[in-house]
């Protein structure tokens, strides 16, 4: 599950990793007084207010609407109302979010901390995440922050700094200090750097996270280490130890079928193709997946119904995938082991006749316990359903009403 930067710098925090200061706002006159408390609190008169979307790439992206920015500076109070107004309610395209965009409805308003001092503000890049090959905890630090991560790793690995962390004995001190070091710090900045990290690497285990990524980290000019970007990442198989962290899940920000999906306890991600496919067991759905590509069709979303599939969950992931415009045909592919191949040859009759009005040719192939009476039942439901006994005949079945 992605959480927005707001909430991430929250939690961070709440580890005791320093972040740079601000408020979340959902309107231009919000993000005033978010502005007028920071300056309350900090003295600041410079602040940053940034679009709170799920995707990154938000400081080089454009809000179609108005032409700004996704990430703005504002050096005086003044103007953050009618900064924050020219990304509120916006479609802000980044690298991240495809043509269409991503709808703001949120903005944070922030403390500017690359201010003037002593030395230059640095930004850095820090990343902690999961590493299964080696089956331990990895985090990742360059001097070379705010930018592309991606093209320095392809084009500079070198300047990719890599510690491993056994998860079973955590983050030792001499691995803390031996990143800072090789990011070239020293004094202030190499001790806060140390904390930064320990405590950064704390907030990663206890939420059960499965990716951080923190870029820029900066060092302001008066050497204090803070978290300017959040990225965090929490393990959906964990979330349930974290019930204060699963609030968090914004579903605004998700795809809306696959939301409704998971109301029905179904396994399904939206694709591109035409063929809709419904299956039980996800090593069963991706068979499918591949026997429609072999006869020349293409997959319009993975569906795993789970083993206990019946008429209510047929029926669920029925109107799931009849809400993709694109599907022009769909594939039932079930194996009756503990379900049994009449039941849900009746489930899917049931769910047909429930839903009604299906233009879309629907093929179904149920294999197993009680195969030839789920068979019979389907071809003598008199409905526009085609029954298939192996799954070559079924994506066969399914590329000749597509091509009829
Ligand atoms: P991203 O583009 O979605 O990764 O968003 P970031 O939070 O990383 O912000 C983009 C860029 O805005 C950063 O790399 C910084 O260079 C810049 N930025 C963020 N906060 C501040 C700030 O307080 N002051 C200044 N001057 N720049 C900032
Ligand atoms: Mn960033």
């Amino acid at each position: 599950m992605n959480i927005h930067e707001y909430q991430a710098k929250e939690v961070l925090k709440g580890y005791g990793v320093k972040i740079q200061e601000g408020y979340v706002a959902d309107s231009p006159e919000a993000a005033h007084e978010a502005a007028v408390k920071l300056n309350a609190q900090t003295g600041t008169s410079w602040y940053v207010i940034k679009a709170q979307v799920h995707a990154g790439g938000r400081g080089k992206g454009e809000v179609k609407e108005t032409g700004s920015r996704g990430v703005v500076l504002a050096k005086k109070l003044d103007d953050v109302k009618e900064k924050a107004a020219a990304i509120l309610g916006g479609t802000l395209v980044t690298i991240q979010t495809g043509a269409e965009g991503k709808k703001v409805n949120k903005v944070l308003v922030a403390e500017d901390v690359y201010y003037p001092g002593a030395s230059e503000p640095k930004e850095y890049y820090m990343s902690i995440l999961l590493d299964r090959a080696t089956g331990s905890n990895v985090i990742m630090a360059s001097t070379e922050g705010g930018m592309d991560i991606e093209e320095v790793a392809e084009h500079h690995p070198e300047k990719i700094i890599k510690e491993w962390i056994d998860p079973k004995v955590g983050l030792q001190g001499f691995q803390a200090r031996k990143v800072a070091f090789k990011l070239g710090l020293s004094g202030t900045a190499f001790k806060e750097m140390v904390k930064f990290i320990t405590s950064l690497y704390n907030a990663y285990v206890g939420t059960d996270s499965s990716q951080f990524e923190i870029n820029p980290v900066l060092k302001t000019s008066d050497d204090k280490i803070l978290a300017v970007d959040a990225k965090v990442n929490i393990d959906d198989n964990a979330l349930f130890r974290h019930p204060k962290l699963a609030e968090l899940r914004d579903l605004a920000e998700e795809d809306p079928l696959e939301v409704e999906a998971g109301k029905s306890g179904l396994n399904y991600v939206k694709l591109d193709g035409n063929v809709g496919c419904m299956v039980n067991g996800a090593g069963l759905a991706m068979a499918t997946m591949d026997m429609i590509k072999l006869s020349g069709g293409d997959p319009a979303n993975f569906l795993d119904v789970g083993g206990g599939a019946n008429a209510t969950t047929v029926e669920a992931g029925f109107r799931i995938i009849l809400q993709d415009p694109n599907v022009k045909a769909i594939l039932i592919n079930v194996f009756g082991g503990i379900v049994r191949c009449d039941r849900i040859a009746n489930g899917v009759v049931e769910a047909y006749k429930s839903i009604g009005d299906i233009k879309i040719p629907i093929i179904v192939r149920l294999q197993g316990t009680n195969a030839e009476e789920g068979a019979k039942i389907i071809d003598e439901s008199g409905l526009k359903v085609q029954s298939a006994i192996t799954l070559k005949e079924a994506a066969e079945k399914v590329q000749a009403v597509l091509e009829g």
